[in-house]
């Protein structure tokens, strides 16, 4: 696990599985831990990172309710968890299924945990809202499309913005089972001011990048979504250059097929 501190009070560890982020954000004397890493051994070092920095744990929050997001309540057996309204609402709808979906990961790749996933109770915020942290606020903003919950997270002390799953270098746009292909284009509108402004874009999904190359991906997935709702081809020809191999491919064939579904032929 690669760990890059991007401000003295934002810390950012990179999972081995699927670039997942951990971002650790600390001011006056309280800290969030935001997503989390895969591994049992990528989780285990987190309190350890926290001890090491001084900073103790006000509590646990997630960008949404995939359950590559949710663990971190593995390496924080008793600490609260924070979600959106949204998310909050869809793990009580789907409940059981992030920690179904850890043990299939598991099963897979041959993963041994000493307990299995529990998330209890979780606390709902408002979003668009505000969490205090110290003397300042994090701003939760909605973000829908890739799932049909979510939060982005805006550190307005360090200019960084937590999309959760937008805005990855290495993931194409992911419509997701609930996703929605006008919902996503509609966050990412929300998004850009936050962009603008921003040092640091800490996606779900790949290292720490600047306002500038956000941008860049804001502008190739606006294009590719847009294109995808002319249909598959028009969707394949505006794949962004470095997210188009193999596993990128089957995303954007899982994306017509959902865009069908949902907005009908064209
Ligand atoms: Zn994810």
């Amino acid at each position: 696990m690669q760990v890059l501190a991007v401000h003295p009070e934002v810390v950012v560890a990179k999972s081995v599985k699927w670039q997942t982020t951990c971002t650790v954000v600390h001011h006056g004397d309280e800290s969030f831990v935001i997503d989390s890493p895969l591994y049992p051994e990528e989780l285990e070092s987190l309190p350890s990172l926290l001890q090491q920095m001084g900073w103790g744990l006000s509590g646990l929050l997630s960008t949404h309710a995939d359950f590559d997001h949710l663990l971190g309540r593995l390496a924080f057996p008793n600490a609260s968890l924070g979600v959106s309204e949204t998310t909050a609402a869809r793990l009580k709808a789907e409940m059981g299924d992030a920690a179904r979906r850890l043990r299939d990961f598991d099963v897979d790749d041959y993963v041994q945990r000493l307990r299995p996933l529990q998330l209890g109770d979780v606390q709902a915020l408002p979003v668009p809202g505000r969490l205090d942290i110290g003397p300042s606020a994090l701003e939760l903003v909605p973000s829908e499309g890739h799932t049909h919950d979510g939060m982005a997270i805006w550190v307005p002390w360090a200019n960084v913005l937590i999309p959760g799953d937008y805005l990855s270098p290495v993931e194409l746009p992911w419509l997701q089972e609930q996703g929605s292909r006008t919902a996503y284009l509609a966050t990412l509108g929300r998004l850009k001011p936050y962009v603008e402004q921003a040092d640091w874009v800490v996606s779900g999904h790949g290292g720490p990048i600047d306002a500038a190359r956000a941008l860049a991906i804001m502008r190739e997935d606006v294009a590719y979504l847009q294109a995808l709702g002319d249909g598959d081809a028009a969707g394949r020809a505006a794949l962004p250059l470095a997210r188009r191999d193999r596993r990128m491919r089957e995303v954007h064939a899982h994306n017509v097929a959902r865009v069908a579904a949902h907005e009908g032929a064209r």
